[in-house]
């Protein structure tokens, strides 16, 4: 017994240093990663396979979106030490750029389909196959002969963000053990948020709730709805995103007990803000937009979502005073619209 823990722990060491590597990398690119492990290999113990299963340590990350998995095999040579596998969806593998596994003995093929290979020499030949193809799930596949080819491939596939980040370990509800930068992580195999996602506590600027805002200062008021920003409480009396209506307005609205909706010339201001706006009038959907008229100016437009019609406002003045729905002016029947926000 003693001697087989002796010849798993030798076994298990170099690849135990791999995985220890590989989470600080992960870490200090802030990747939010889960490790966790597969069965289904053969080991060689004492130069002789043995075809039991044995466990391997798996990453489970994403990589722009993508779902990836990193395995550290146990039987390992001088040309291989494990393998990644990245499984993009069909409009993922058309953009994606193939290039980066160069370097390595990559492979591409259908998900539920093994037989069906794709070969990227030629690329325009393989855009073809993708998008002919029946399948809507890929897996790349490569080989790697050492750390460096896998730290190179998070290096060109992930974003390293320039703000200082703590990483937090825990175990999520879906079973796994994660790793996460603990300002932005979510479980990178379930997608829960984190509960070491930071928050701050503050105070609701318009009823004086207690609130919780992350670290960009946003939040959102459980009592009254309003949403927490860093630049509203410099503007107080601005529309400002992400809310409709001006701090000092929300106020007013909620010391009368009202809600929080935007009059005709607020929803203007926040479309100035977004650019695109909508309301719904009778069961009617409208958008606001501006529009460049070709020559370096924007035009406003009310689009009805259901006719298709488009009626063109050349300054805010004239579209709060002329645009009209159903043969009626927009600032008579401002009250009985429903649904003002930005496009959605
Ligand atoms: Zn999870
Ligand atoms: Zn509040």
């Amino acid at each position: 017994m003693k001697k087989t823990v002796d010849n798993l722990n030798n076994l298990y060491k170099p690849t135990f240093e791999n995985t220890d590597k590989m989470t600080k990398f992960l870490g200090s690119h802030c990747v939010d990663h889960a490790l966790d492990f597969h069965y289904g290999h053969r080991i060689k113990i004492n130069e002789k396979f043995t075809n039991e299963l044995y466990p391997i340590p798996l990453f489970r990350f994403k990589l722009q979106g993508i779902k990836t998995e990193v395995f550290f095999d146990v039987y390992t040579n001088k040309n291989y030490i494990g393998y990644i596998k990245l499984y993009p969806k069909k409009e993922e593998l058309l953009s994606f750029n193939i290039k980066i596994f160069e370097s390595l003995k990559y492979l591409v093929y259908g998900f539920y389909n093994y037989q069906e290979k794709i070969n990227f020499e030629n690329l325009e030949e393989a855009r073809t196959k993708i998008e002919q193809s029946k399948e809507n799930k890929f897996i790349i596949y490569a080989d790697f002969e050492n750390l460096e080819q896998i730290f190179n491939i998070v290096e060109m596939l992930s974003v390293r963000p320039n703000k200082r980040f703590s990483m937090a370990n825990y175990k999520c509800e879906c079973g796994h053990y994660i790793t996460v930068d603990a300002y932005n992580g979510s479980c990178p195999v379930c997608g829960k948020d984190s509960t070491f996602k930071r928050k701050f506590a503050t105070k609701c600027p318009v009823c004086g709730t207690n609130g919780l805002k992350d670290q960009y200062g946003r939040g959102e008021c459980d009592k009254c709805g309003w949403i927490f920003d860093p630049f509203v409480e410099e503007q107080k009396d601005n529309v400002i995103y992400p809310n409709l209506i001006s701090l000092n307005k929300a106020k007013k609205l909620y010391s009368e007990g009202k809600p929080f909706e935007p009059n005709l010339d607020e929803f203007i201001e926040a479309l100035n803000c977004y650019s695109e706006m909508q309301f719904e009038y009778n069961g009617i959907y409208y958008a606001v937009e501006f529009v460049s008229n070709g020559e370096d100016e924007y035009d406003i437009e009310l689009y009805n979502s259901k006719t298709g019609e488009a009626f063109i406002f050349k300054t805010t003045d004239d579209f709060k005073n002329n645009a009209k729905v159903e043969g009626k002016l927009l600032k008579d029947i401002w009250e009985e619209t429903t649904d003002r926000y930005w496009l959605q």
